[in-house]
């Protein structure tokens, strides 16, 4: 079980999906928790659950493609935890869109939330952290972001951002060893969330989906977020620069 006693996370587009399960699972290992996402009355739901198993949180609303909230939100997780141990970097959003009226608002929108909110997240956690001497940040990627030999349509924007994450990840970890801060990336398949509603509403296509999958069904969110636990705590303290897949085997099969 990892520790997150004493420890401060930051997880960003937390109040619901996945990034509400990173939240409560790492509450649940001991982890002070800032709960951030656009609508801070549903961050403040999860906030009460977190009380109600007896850990403590935050809730802040935080758009992440604006630099200046991001760094209010910092700024008030830290004069109310004292620090940022872990930033889990879990907003985002998949449109779909054919490629060939994809509009260049569509790309930049997809970009900003799910590439430039990364960034700048990480650049006020890593300030934050070099200060601290040490930090875990945990990116979230997609195992649609390319070079894992399945190709998804109608939704570019998203797998350019997806790879950029990666790319990101590894630039990061390389780059913010000296500080002690190390910079892994998680990579889910197909998980059940609000994300993948679109996808279900058409029930063949959901169902040739999880035909690749060997494990024949979706993931659940609290499936990641125990590795998501594992990357913010010590007991990943020789893993930095990793984007780690988990799919249920679909790139395997
Ligand atoms: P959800 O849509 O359930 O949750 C994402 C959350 O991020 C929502 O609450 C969303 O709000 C919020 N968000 C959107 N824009 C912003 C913004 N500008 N600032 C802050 N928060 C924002 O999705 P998931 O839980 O499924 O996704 C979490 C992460 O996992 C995403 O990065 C996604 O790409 C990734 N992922 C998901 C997979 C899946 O199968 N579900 C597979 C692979 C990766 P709103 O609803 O209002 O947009």
């Amino acid at each position: 079980m990892p520790n997150l006693n004493n420890k401060v996370a930051l997880i960003t587009g937390a109040r619901r999906g996945m990034g509400r399960a990173h939240a409560l699972t790492l509450a649940k290992y001991g982890a002070k928790v800032v709960v951030t996402d656009i609508s801070q009355g549903e961050c403040q739901q999860v906030v009460e659950e977190i009380n109600k198993q007896g850990g403590h949180a935050l809730a802040l609303k935080l758009d992440v493609t604006q630099k200046d909230e991001v760094a209010q939100v910092f700024q008030a997780a830290v004069q109310k935890f004292g620090r940022i141990d872990v930033l889990v970097n879990n907003a985002g959003i998949a449109e779909f869109q054919s490629f060939l009226i994809m509009s260049e608002e569509e790309w930049d929108k997809t970009l900003d939330i799910n590439l430039k909110g990364q960034f700048l997240c990480a650049q006020a956690a890593a300030i934050q952290m070099k200060k601290q001497g040490s930090g875990a940040i945990v990116n979230i990627a997609s195992v649609a972001m390319g070079q894992q030999g399945i190709g998804l349509p109608n939704i570019a924007h998203y797998c350019a951002s997806k790879g950029g994450i990666a790319a990101l990840t590894e630039a990061l970890a390389v780059e913010l060893a000296q500080f002690n801060i190390r910079v892994n990336c998680v990579a889910p398949g197909i998980i059940e969330t609000p994300m993948i509603n679109t996808v279900k509403s058409d029930p063949k296509t959901f169902e040739a989906m999880l035909a690749q999958v060997p494990l024949r069904r979706a993931g659940k969110p609290e499936e990641v977020s125990e590795l998501v636990a594992f990357l913010a705590s010590d007991d990943s303290s020789y893993m930095t620069g990793s984007v780690v897949v988990i799919d249920g085997g679909w790139l395997a099969g």
